[in-house]
């Protein structure tokens, strides 16, 4: 047994070792020219036709702060026609041809047209829900034909037009004419050099099948090209983003006249691939083609290299990102059990020693390669009412709660208005004079001072400090520690609202000065970002100095050898709050994770600071929570939002993760 399964081994290897020569014999014919390394025969080109073509550039590639893919690039095999190879009288059975080699071994090629062979009836018809299609199949453009035009009518136009007579087989008359319709659509006609593309991402059997049959046939040969692969593509999806066809809004908008670019190009459409597109595009190379008078290939030599894209390191740790996804999903989860509405949530981690974002995750979440290359999942997603598609994280806007009382304090320290040890006295209510309505608090907590009312977030007394600061103070430190500003991530993000007279007079307002005491607990219009509250977090932890957010650690060439830009620390704004002042919030802090709202922590491995949240809106509560650790020299900061969360539970179990995960064997 053990020499006949030995010999089966050796003849089944000797097999596929033929077996994979033959397939390198006849790629060698057929594939592109790329590999053809042709600057040796530059002088004898100069005696037949040569035509220039355009070569493609690899993408750049994005990948995590350890090296792990989020986007690359692997290699597709495609079936190309050229148009200034080929023989123009046999073009139409090679192209009958092709169509039955892909049916027969049922693989698809581009397929563009919008008219099915109805099977029943035998009867061409328009397919249903393309009339944009339809309307550009007829157009003056394409067929030419009025609007009354049947599909029959547009079949038989396009046939007499390339002087194709299959008359019996309908279904092969359509598919053949498509593949016309395409190339007209394309430009194929327009020029002499052109090529076009008959189908993408042949698999290995058909190529095999096409190498040993085309070999010979000139004008028919196999491209290469790169095609984006989405890896851990449920890791964090929604700062990636995608590439596709570029439309034609965003040739017009943005690419026309654009050295690099056509309207046939993939572009980035959303996320880094879109906001990174100058560095991940690359350049274009040129290739001459040496045909012979009976359109035979010769020759192909590059003369102009193409550049590749770089490549993209983030900041962000994919297995602390991991943990993040999975814990907001289980604590949504475990709040809907008191919240029903419960459904959606964003939590970002950011190291204060320089803005770089270490966790950027939202629920619900999505998987943006099942999303682009899975019909169902796609309906799905585009279905579910919670917008997976959507980034919490980045885009959602917030009310702070009282998350917010740590900026209240540190404006009113700094502008004079009240010291470490003044005392604000609490009986449940805030009296502002001669208004008609109040700030209530949960205790009642009598003569407090800052460190207290922090860990007991008693609202008496930052209504007061607030109303003694003023709503231009706040306003002034909420810029200066990133509420209600921009972040700097090198992503779309939302602005947010700062409560004052500025946003009032946005929306037709007067803003009225009474409702300062709102806006100092975090209420009235105040709506900022899970990123906003994180950068804020992080800039309270290292002292005052607010980094630029960043998600994008380093850029480097294509291969990873040579640094093109890095992203160290980068000042945006100084807060000037005298070092004092950043000392007693963050004691202040220190005390609500001791003996505060957030005593759960007192024991926690780590000393953290915190500061908790509530924020009321329709339905049930948000519930927020802030903090940094370790206390004395923080590495990171954390801002977790649980939209109609309720409880407190859930913002402070998904805080603990992350800090569980980031501090686990340090
Ligand atoms: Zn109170």
């Amino acid at each position: 047994m053990e020499i006949h399964g030995s010999q089966y081994k050796r003849r089944s290897a000797f097999i596929v070792a033929i077996l994979t020569l033959t397939i390198v014999v006849y790629i060698f014919r057929l594939i592109d020219w790329q590999i053809v390394n042709g600057k040796k025969y530059f002088e004898i080109a100069n005696r037949n036709n040569i035509f220039t073509v355009k070569t493609e550039p690899l993408r750049g590639e994005i990948l995590d702060s350890e090296g792990e893919p989020f986007a690359q690039n692997i290699i597709e095999y495609n079936l190309v026609i050229d148009r200034f190879a080929i023989n123009k009288n046999e073009e139409n059975k090679i192209i009958e041809s092709l169509v039955k080699t892909f049916k027969e071994n049922k693989e698809d090629f581009i397929d563009n047209l919008p008219i099915i062979l109805d099977e029943k009836s035998k009867q061409y018809v328009f397919m249903e829900e393309k009339e944009k299609e339809i309307q550009k199949l007829k157009g003056k453009d394409m067929l030419n034909l009025n609007n009354y035009a049947s599909a029959k009518d547009c079949i038989d136009r396009i046939c007499s037009r390339f002087n194709y007579y299959e008359e019996k087989d309908l279904s092969l008359r359509r598919d053949v004419a498509s593949v016309k319709y395409g190339m007209l659509e394309k430009g194929y006609y327009q020029a002499m050099n052109t090529s076009y593309t008959f189908a993408r991402g042949i698999s290995n059997n058909l190529l095999s099948v096409i190498c040993e049959k085309y070999q010979d046939v000139a004008g028919v040969r196999i491209s290469l090209s790169s095609k984006r692969d989405l890896l851990n593509s449920n890791v964090i999806p929604h700062a990636i983003g995608f590439t596709g066809k570029m439309s034609k809004e965003q040739y017009e908008t943005t690419f026309k006249g654009k050295e690099d670019y056509t309207i046939e190009d993939v572009v980035g459409k959303s996320g880094l691939e879109a906001s990174m597109e100058n560095y991940l595009k690359g350049k274009r190379g040129e290739k001459k083609i040496e045909i012979s008078k009976e359109g035979k290939l010769l020759n192909a030599f590059e003369t102009v290299d193409p550049e590749p894209g770089k490549t993209i390191f983030l900041t962000i740790n994919s297995r602390l990102q991991k943990v993040a996804n999975a814990s907001l999903e289980k604590y949504v989860k475990m709040a809907r059990g008191s919240a029903g509405d419960c459904k959606a949530a964003g939590v970002v981690a950011i190291d204060p020693r320089n803005g770089a974002i270490l966790v950027l995750s939202t629920y619900p979440n999505y998987d943006a390669k099942r999303y682009l290359e899975d019909k169902d999942y796609y309906s799905e997603i585009s279905k579910d009412k919670a917008v997976p598609i959507f980034s919490r994280a980045l885009n959602g806007v917030f009310p702070p709660g009282s998350t917010f009382k740590p900026l209240d304090a540190l404006a009113a320290l700094n502008e004079g208005c009240v010291n470490e040890k003044d005392t604000v006295t609490c009986h449940r209510i805030y009296y502002y004079p001669g208004a008609n309505f109040t700030n209530k608090c949960l205790g009642n907590h009598g003569a407090v001072p800052l460190r207290s009312a922090m860990a007991r977030s008693c609202n008496v007394y930052f209504s007061e400090i607030g109303r003694r600061v003023g709503i231009e103070n706040l306003n002034k430190y909420c810029k200066l520690f990133g509420l209600g500003v921009k972040t700097g991530i090198e992503l779309p993000e939302s602005v947010g609202v700062i409560a004052g007279p500025d946003h009032s007079k946005k929306i037709g307002k007067i803003w009225d000065k009474r409702v300062t005491i709102k806006a100092a607990i975090g209420q009235s219009d105040n709506l900022f970002t899970p990123l906003q509250l994180a950068t804020y977090t992080a800039t309270i932890a290292n002292g005052g100095h607010r980094y630029k957010s960043h998600i994008v650690k380093k850029i480097t060439d294509y291969k990873r050898e040579k640094i093109i830009l890095e992203n160290n620390a980068q000042i945006v704004a100084e807060t000037e709050v005298l070092p004092e002042n950043i000392r007693i919030v963050k004691d202040a802090m220190r005390a609500v994770a001791t003996s505060g709202t957030a005593a759960m922590f007192s024991r926690y491995r780590v000393p953290i600071a915190a500061k908790t949240g509530t924020a009321q809106c329709t339905g049930s509560d948000h519930t927020l929570f802030i903090c940094f650790a370790p206390y004395e020299n923080p590495e990171i900061a954390i801002a977790v939002v649980i939209e109609h969360g309720a409880k407190g539970f859930a913002s402070k179990g998904v805080a603990k993760d992350i800090l569980d995960a980031y501090f686990a064997g340090k």
